[in-house]
């Protein structure tokens, strides 16, 4: 039962996409280990991400959309630091066998996979005995010339600029969206903040809704820009739980204190709603939809920073690149308005065990 299901959802549909990458999968699924080969003078880059039903996707989430996700998050990754991918392997825990899940999610997974040409190479399929939840690993590898190292989150430095790719916060409004479609918006909402961020979900334009939706339920990892990054940026990482608690990583690591401009990240969402402005209150919107950037999650853009002297190359890479504040002596995150004043952003990024114990 097990090897069917495992030949028909993922060794048969995968299959070709293995063996459209001969040079670099040697041996995928059927044998005890997968055989991959790195270019010559690369170096292996891996890394692995778990997602739990009802913690990181819905339990009427399409499965089209899981499996796309549970990629996607790993190729982020990949992403963050400038390597290609070679090849992925997939663990799952079942609780029971819903052929309409798993066909969807092998669907969704082998969309993904294919538009990356990133194979799936292997992987376990087990029970979840009593536990009546789904739980997904991905462990993607991927490769780089030896002479990249990565983007080390302690290289940021006194004087660089910070950018990011695409528009943080998209995602997290998708997730307000998806959560007032059930009814339960005020779980995500602290304190006071329900009226406001309805407020905001209401001014939304039918367009932009389905934007944050897809990008909550099908980010696209920036691949090709972790690539082209490569001697262009100090650190970067990918956005995986929100701005302010992603960049605090960095500026931690590096010891120096990150100030993003509200000036820059209003421009950023003007370029998408430029019709923000035409509400009546329009600047507390922008408010709101700052917090929402600043505290965000699962955007899976990049976040980096880089010397000045690399502005227009970077600027010149593609459309929808912002460069939002600067690197300076200090500590922790600092949102800088438009006059002299500052205030220091708390890290409230997502934290799963918080979640749980609420
Ligand atoms: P073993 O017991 O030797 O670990 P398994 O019987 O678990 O092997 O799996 C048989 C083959 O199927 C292995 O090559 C394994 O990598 C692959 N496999 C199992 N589950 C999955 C999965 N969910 N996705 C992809 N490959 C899988
Ligand atoms: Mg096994």
């Amino acid at each position: 039962m097990e090897f069917d299901l495992i030949h028909r959802y993922f060794k048969t549909p995968f299959g070709g996409l293995a063996q459209a990458n001969p040079d670099t999968v040697l041996f995928g699924i059927g044998d005890d280990c997968a055989t991959l080969r790195l270019a010559h003078d690369f170096h292996l880059f891996t890394s692995t991400d778990t997602l739990v039903e009802g913690v990181h996707f819905f339990s009427d989430d399409p499965p089209r959309v899981t499996g796309w996700k549970a990629l996607a998050s790993n190729l982020s990754d990949l992403a963050a630091s400038g390597a290609s991918p070679l090849g992925f392997t997939l663990n799952l825990s079942l609780p029971e066998i819903d052929e309409n899940w798993l066909a969807g999610f092998s669907a969704g997974l082998l969309d993904i996979a294919t538009r990356f040409n990133c194979p799936l190479v292997g992987g376990d399929t087990t029970s979840a005995g009593s536990n009546p939840l789904k739980t997904l690993s991905i462990t993607v590898f991927g490769q780089a010339p030896a002479s990249h190292l990565g983007f080390n989150r302690a290289h940021a430095k006194i004087g660089e600029e910070v950018w990011l790719s695409g528009t943080p916060g998209l995602a997290r409004l998708g997730l307000l969206l998806e959560y007032q479609r059930r009814g339960r918006l005020e779980q995500l909402c602290k304190g006071n903040e329900l009226p406001q961020v309805q407020a905001l979900l209401a001014a939304m334009p039918a367009q932009l809704r389905q934007i944050a939706v897809s990008q909550l339920g099908m980010p696209v990892p920036r691949i090709e820009l972790g690539l082209q990054l490569r001697g262009l940026a100090s650190a970067c990482l990918d956005l995986s739980d929100g701005l302010s608690g992603d960049l605090a990583h960095i500026s931690s690591a590096s010891e120096v204190s990150a100030i993003l401009f509200q000036s820059s990240l209003e421009s950023m969402w003007r370029k998408l709603w430029p019709e923000i402005d035409q509400q009546a209150n329009a600047a507390g919107l922008l408010k709101i939809l700052l917090e929402q950037t600043l505290a965000g999650g699962d955007d899976f853009e990049l976040c980096w920073t880089a010397h000045p002297n690399r502005h227009d190359a970077i600027q010149s890479l593609k459309a929808g690149l912002h460069r939002v504040g600067v690197i300076e002596p200090g500590s922790g995150i600092w949102l800088q308005s438009q006059g002299v004043s500052r205030e220091r952003v708390s890290s409230c990024s997502f934290n799963h065990f918080a979640e749980i114990q609420n």
